[in-house]
């Protein structure tokens, strides 16, 4: 048995019960290998470096994935010989996975691991058409996002043992095979909404052609697609909309079908969006008086008389969000009171505790240094966000007649509890602070600018308009 392993690997190492301060306190770190221990005789134990200092480790109590350092050995490799020619390479080494114990004196460094990721056990597959219905009661969440741990089905599925689920609808998980803008796509999540054991719709559409940072003119952003005066989209000097104001609305219109849809045959309907920030609002913000949001478009105004209901409203940095990003979720009569209960009592304290920085220092304005949008990925739902969610969704419902098996091996490991931190039971971070909605801090109000968000529309929406 080999017993060195490769220099500077990446390692988790175990912290021990004795040395954590409390159960909040790490249970693992991560860590380099350091070779073979200098302090310790016995060959089990090894040196870890954890940035500041090494120290002897046990074998048996870190993980290790070698694979990274090792492909530098290779004779092709771009990294360590950068003369190799571009077809000649290697692809790119796996970042480090230490999701399952591995024992790299007897498994192969190099080789994927054979056991199935802890994402795929844990995680309802993805839906794509064509795919068997559900037999499982079913929630469709439109625009879910990456699939991810931590996400609203991942809850779902947690909450009620596998008795319901998930079908979660991204570009970004299943590409075009979830693009609900092609029609093959668009009917087949038409007869998914049209099933009586479709519970629900979460609908969290890109938000970025609304976001109120395009009214700030001097800095040299994305231009105004929904004002005040044009609650519709802006016109081009032709008199048409802007293609980019009519692509999103196309991708809304297809979303709002699907929850009449639901909502016909008595399922719960949430459609998530920023609030507004303009000068009526209640959020209201200087130098955005004109904004607009999907909520005064027409096709939405048309949708609440279709599907009657009410706003409940959520800061969502009390849900770990790194800033506030107040968000409104428009919810037909079934979800009005869950999501009261569950969502509505979120509310940024103005104050810092230990789930919650203050003063929001992140921004979401502008660039960083590596010229990326600070708004980037801010629109992914949070897990304790998901996980409350999920709550809303699943709440007072049985789904206990369902007879399908659970296979949940992961049960003494969970890797999520099933009370995420900050939820019903930790309300400390909800609900206080004062009223004052000091909307002219841009730190905290000003949120989902996803400039980037408009390649997404374009590769969406433009193409798609004249099929
Ligand atoms: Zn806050």
């Amino acid at each position: 048995m080999n017993l060195l392993f490769a220099f500077f690997a990446p390692v988790m190492y175990l912290v021990f019960p004795e040395v954590r301060e409390s159960k909040f306190h790490e249970h693992a770190l991560p860590g380099a290998y350091y070779g073979p221990s200098r302090s310790t005789e016995s060959e089990n134990y090894c040196d870890v470096w954890n940035g500041t200092r090494f120290f002897a480790i046990h074998k048996g109590c870190l993980r290790i994935d070698e694979r990274g350092v090792l492909a530098l050995s290779s004779r092709t490799s771009k990294v360590a010989q950068p003369f190799t020619k571009d077809a000649d390479a290697d692809s790119a080494a796996d970042l480090p996975n230490f999701d399952q114990w591995m024992t790299p004196a007897l498994q192969k460094p190099i080789s994927q691991q054979s056991a199935p990721a802890v994402i795929e056990t844990e995680l309802d597959g993805d839906l794509t058409p064509g795919d068997p219905n559900p037999i499982t009661p079913f929630i469709v969440f439109l625009h879910a996002g990456h699939r991810r741990l931590g996400e609203f089905g991942h809850y779902v599925r947690r909450l009620t043992k596998g008795k319901a689920r998930v079908v979660a609808i991204d570009t970004k998980r299943r590409g075009y095979a979830h693009n609900v803008l092609l029609p093959r796509v668009f009917a087949w999540l038409k007869q998914l909404c049209a099933l009586a054991l479709c519970i629900a719709i979460l609908i969290s559409a890109p938000c970025s052609p609304f976001a109120p940072m395009r009214l700030e003119r001097s800095t040299q952003g994305p231009p105004v697609l929904f004002d005040s005066a044009n609650p519709d989209g802006v016109k081009l000097a032709n008199g048409e909309v802007h293609p980019l104001a009519e692509g999103a609305l196309r991708l809304h219109r297809q979303g709002l079908e699907l929850a009449r849809d639901v909502h016909a045959h008595g399922g719960g309907v949430v459609v998530e969006h920023p609030v507004n920030h303009g000068a009526d609002s209640m959020w209201p913000i200087r130098g955005r008086e004109a904004h607009s949001t999907l909520f005064e478009t027409t096709i939405f105004r048309d949708f609440t008389n279709d599907v009657p209901g009410e706003r409940v409203f959520s800061d969502q940095c009390a849900a770990g969000a790194p800033t506030r990003k107040t968000t409104q979720w428009y919810c037909n009569e079934p979800m009005l009171t869950p999501m009261f209960k569950y969502l509505g009592v979120l509310h940024c304290p103005e104050r810092e505790t230990p789930d919650h920085p203050w003063p929001h220092s992140k921004t979401l304005v502008g660039k960083n240094a590596a010229g990326e949008w600070n708004s980037e990925g801010s629109d992914e739902y949070t897990t304790t966000l998901s996980g409350l969610l999920a709550l809303a969704f699943i709440d007072g419902k049985d789904f206990t007649r369902s007879t399908v098996p659970v296979t949940d091996v992961f049960d003494d490991f969970a890797t999520i509890s099933t009370t995420p931190s900050g939820g019903p039971d930790a309300d400390a971070t909800a609900g206080g602070g004062t009223d004052n909605t000091d909307a002219s801090c841009d730190e905290c109000a000003d949120d989902n600018d996803d400039r980037g968000g408009d390649v997404q529309i374009e590769k969406l929406g433009l193409s798609l308009i004249h099929i």
